[in-house]
């Protein structure tokens, strides 16, 4: 399975969108979760991305989360989010769902995003109905609400919480819709974000899977690519414009 598959696999789809997760990152820098750097300091992100590990030691889990967020908020495109910016604006993308928060989808200009598991951009309070946005990390931690005086938390998805019903709702509208999806940089492991490849198999739709190692998705793939995303994206995006009679 190569390259050329995947050009003539997105070239003949009619509805293609992407299924992304941290691995589309790691070549911007930002560590995964699962594989090396996947730990931090002692502990597991399912030991602190948790409403019960905020309730214990907010000060503790918002340690984490500004890390996360000098890293991220640093950390810029790569390839792989430009190529898929570039595939929409194409008209051969029509959605990015991401299971990832660091904004990079949008900061390289993809319009359609579904961020199933929220941002590392916005806070919420626990307490009122008060939001931000956020464009540095927070100087003191764990931050307060103006309002009500009650903690702020990141608005993400934490490990046991529902996803935000509004995304999943339009992330089964894009996977319904779709007959193909490019699932990129994800283990495929946390539910029920990774349903969404499967809808798409379901219905008699492609998957092609970019992804440095085995996944519970690549079962199901019909095109395997085992490549870093940014280099895959890249010949990827390469081919499809010289395809399309662009040069550069
Ligand atoms: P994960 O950490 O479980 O898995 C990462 C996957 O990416 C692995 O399958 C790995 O083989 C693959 N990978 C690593 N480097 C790659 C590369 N250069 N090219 C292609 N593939 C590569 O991540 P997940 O599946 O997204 O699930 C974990 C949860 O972690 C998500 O819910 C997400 O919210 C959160 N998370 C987000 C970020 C982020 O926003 N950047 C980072 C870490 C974790
Ligand atoms: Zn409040």
């Amino acid at each position: 399975m190569s390259i050329g598959d995947v050009v003539e696999a997105i070239l003949s789809s009619k509805y293609l969108i992407a299924f992304t997760g941290a691995g589309i990152s790691a070549e911007s820098g930002i560590p995964t979760f699962r594989g090396e750097n996947g730990l931090w300091r002692k502990y597991k992100p399912e030991e602190l991305a948790t409403p019960e590990a905020f309730r214990r030691n907010p000060r503790l889990v918002w340690e984490w989360y500004k890390w996360r967020m000098e890293i991220v908020f640093k950390a810029k495109p790569n390839r792989a989010h430009y190529a898929l910016a570039e595939l929409e604006s194409l008209g051969l993308l029509k959605c990015v769902i991401t299971q990832n928060v660091d904004g990079l989808h949008w900061r390289a200009g993809s319009r359609c995003v579904v961020e199933l598991h929220g941002s590392l951009y916005r806070v919420r309070c626990i307490g009122c109905s008060y939001k931000s946005e956020l464009r540095e990390p927070p100087k003191a931690i764990p931050p307060k609400c103006p309002v009500c005086g009650n903690l702020l938390r990141p608005s993400v998805v934490w490990f046991g919480e529902p996803l935000p019903s509004s995304e999943w709702t339009r992330a089964l509208n894009h996977a319904y819709k779709a007959d193909t999806v490019l699932v990129i940089g994800t283990s495929g492991v946390v539910y029920p974000a990774a349903y969404i490849p499967f809808i798409v198999k379901e219905n008699k739709g492609v998957v092609i899977e970019i992804n440095i190692s085995d996944t519970p998705i690549t079962s199901i793939a019909d095109i395997v690519i085992r490549e870093r995303a940014g280099k895959a994206m890249e010949e990827i995006i390469r081919a499809i414009k010289e395809g399309m009679g662009f040069t550069s």
